[in-house]
């Protein structure tokens, strides 16, 4: 397939501190009386989809905000829990902007671009300004200033936190700003609506198809600009940290209609999540972060060594991160922990019945600070684990082990937050903007707030001030786009198989986790592409769709979201074979340094992917955004 599209990342010129000045000062502007005539869908009500309807309707536009469950307020940002970065250094350690871009950059491995990360790290102060005027809870000090504690990767404390809800809180002062412009009229929310496509008129993005999650009706939905703030993929492995629900579908759709979606290899496995206990369970729980401020990581020194860990005395402990990277111990980024962990199994050193386990263990926290103030900020992370697991992580070790967590990649945008479908914008963590080959902790909601309250009101704006045709639901293209997905409803409705959408689901989870997981090489890789062809050949022609089109159907959401994952799952396996080099959460076996250390080819790889839709059955095509590092010295990572 021979392709005509060149990636223009749009960076403004001038140095690295003034570029988004620059572009603010002279970005096109529409009226204040003439918002309301125009309309902006925003897809997602997490962080990044609610801040930015909430902000667009306050400018005066007319927002459509969509989301797939019965409340804007039950997006999947509302699980996060440790926290949210910001570079104000009230702990008075010599934080700064720019200390927070340099450990942006380097904790991604210096695989993102820079001035989209200068920005993030500048605008990070006004983040927590707005939650805070909202109302968030952060935790504070005695005497009233907001506390701060350290995420990995960081030698500060620069992340502010609300216990360990820190997304429920964030997203609920979203939600509200969101439901004061629904009661001024400005914005309308569509719970219970899946997007199913985005309408291209003249090449550009005017409009969605939607499904009516409670009718099955399909509907047309037209606008000036569609900003994707759908969330993540990391449910292509089936077994994620992410809510059930999570996938790709409304990126997916939009890529198959023109965007691009960039490095979708990079996947973060956290490493500190409660270990899989049985085949059909259907999803993995995050112990946060922030609980590796106070609890030590290890294992017993002793290969299978089945004593109760109170009775393993301290020489017999192996404290494996802080004996590896003296200086961060154990608060290495997640990508170093998470293969530390999974070597020391490898070595036989892992607990619990599988021995797939390590312990992070607060009996030293508990006797230096007490009871209490442990509890105070991590209590409720401890109950979710006493109840899941049924131990007292107040006794006894917590048991951990790597999950998949969270998407780096995601749709290619350029600085404007623009995809390669013009008036078409992705924010949070649907696009693959900020955060390279591996994400640092409490940045994931920085980066969804700093899109949504800050960035796409700006560049939404400026698309629609340049824009000068009126579409509306009349035009021909919403007929020929709606007929295409009905199309392809009918056509999972009419496969007839015998294999529930969940089932085959599991089985690419299962091959995701094992060849293109936490390590990959090149004959694991092609292996995966094949199985994933296979099982896609199963999928279209054994599924089981129970119930009907035009109603209430679970069955048929899933088997949608579920084919959508097996081609994103072929384009991931693709784009870790092509990128011969280790980088961040991207740990190809091949290429390693001689004590296990990502080993990255700068030569040949410090660049983006972008992957363009190769049509059905055909070969998805390779795009590379070079990247350019004038402000940060390329350089071998080390946490030691
Ligand atoms: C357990 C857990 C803990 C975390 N803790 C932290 C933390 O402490 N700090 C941090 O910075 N990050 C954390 N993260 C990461 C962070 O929560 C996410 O990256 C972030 O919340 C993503 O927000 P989002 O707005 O991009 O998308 P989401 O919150 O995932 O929202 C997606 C929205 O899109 C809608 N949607 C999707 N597809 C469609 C469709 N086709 N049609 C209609 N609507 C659609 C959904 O309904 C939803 O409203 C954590 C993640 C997990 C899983």
């Amino acid at each position: 397939m021979s392709s005509t599209i060149t990636l223009d990342a749009k960076i403004p010129a001038g140095p690295l501190e003034d570029k988004w000045n620059t572009w603010l000062d002279a970005h096109a502007l529409v009226g204040p009386r003439n918002r309301g005539s125009h309309t902006v869908i925003v897809v997602g009500t997490g962080l990044a989809g609610a801040s930015a309807a909430a902000s667009l309707a306050a400018q005066g536009f007319r927002v459509k905000s969509f989301c797939f469950q019965d409340s804007a307020r039950r997006a999947h940002s509302i699980a996060a829990q440790g926290g949210i970065n910001a570079a104000k250094d009230y702990a008075n350690e010599g934080d700064s902007v720019r200390r927070l871009f340099v450990d942006t950059i380097r904790g991604g491995d210096f695989r993102a671009r820079e001035a989209n990360v200068w920005r993030l790290a500048q605008l990070s102060a006004n983040i927590v300004d707005q939650a805070v005027a909202q109302g968030v809870p952060f935790n504070r000090e005695y005497g009233g200033a907001l506390a701060t504690r350290s995420f990995g990767g960081v030698l500060v404390q620069r992340t502010f936190y609300s216990r360990g809800q820190t997304g429920q809180q964030l997203l609920l002062g979203a939600y509200s700003a969101l439901q004061h412009q629904v009661s001024a009229g400005n914005a309308k929310v569509y719970n219970r609506h899946e997007m199913l496509d985005v309408v291209l008129v003249d090449g550009a993005a005017r409009g969605i198809i939607a499904r009516n999650l409670v009718t099955g009706e399909l509907e047309r939905h037209a606008a000036d600009a569609v900003v994707l703030a759908s969330g993540g993929y990391t449910n292509v492995y089936y077994l994620s940290t992410n809510a059930m629900n999570s996938n790709v579908t409304a990126a997916w759709r939009a890529h198959k209609r023109g965007a691009l979606m960039a490095n979708p290899c990079y996947t973060q496995i956290h490493p500190t999540c409660i270990p899989q206990s049985g085949e059909y369970q259907s999803k993995l729980t995050l112990m946060s972060e922030s609980l590796r401020n106070d609890g030590r990581v290890w294992v017993p020194r002793k290969p299978r060594d089945s004593r109760p860990p109170a009775q393993i005395p301290e020489a017999e402990r192996y404290y494996f991160l802080e004996e590896r990277y003296p200086a961060f111990g154990n608060l290495v980024p997640r990508d170093v922990a998470s293969r530390a962990a999974k070597i020391v199994c490898d070595e036989g050193l892992g607990v619990g019945g599988t021995g797939r386990g390590v312990y992070l263990d607060f009996r030293d926290a508990i006797a230096s600070v007490g009871r209490a103030t442990v509890a105070g900020k991590y209590g409720n992370l401890f109950d979710m684990y006493s109840r899941i697991t049924a131990e007292d992580p107040y006794e006894t070790p917590m048991m951990i082990y790597p999950a998949p967590h969270y998407a780096m990649g995601g749709l290619w945008v350029d600085y404007e937050l623009q995809t390669t479908i013009p008036g078409c914008f992705a924010i949070g963590e649907a696009n693959f903007s900020d955060h390279g080959a591996n994400r640092l902790g409490a940045s994931a909601m920085m980066q969804c707030l700093a899109d949504g309250y800050f960035i796409a009101p700006h560049t939404v704006t400026n698309h629609i001030a340049r824009q000068s045709t009126k579409v509306d639901e009349r035009h021909a293209a919403f007929d020929e786009t709606l007929d295409e997905v009905r199309g392809r409803i009918d056509r999972l409705m009419n496969v007839g198989g015998t294999t529930a959408p969940q089932v085959i689901h599991r089985e690419l989870g299962n091959v995701m986790l094992d060849k293109c997981g936490m390590s990959r090489d090149a004959e694991g890789l092609t292996h995966a592409i094949e199985r994933i062809h296979e099982i896609r050949d199963e999928f279209w022609n054994d599924v089981r769709v129970d119930g009907r089109p035009d109603q209430l159907n679970q069955s048929l959401e899933l088997a949608g979201r579920v084919a959508d994952f097996i081609e994103l799952a072929e384009v991931m396996c693709m784009d870790a074979l092509r990128r011969e080099e280790s980088a961040g959460g991207h740990f190809r076996e091949e290429h390693q340094t001689g004590d296990g250390e990502a080993l990255r080819d700068d030569d040949r790889f410090a660049t983006v992917t972008a992957w363009e839709y190769g049509g059905e059955g055909g070969m998805p095509v390779a795009h590379e955004e070079q990247l350019t590092f004038d402000n940060v010295k390329l350089a071998t990572r080390s946490y030691k």
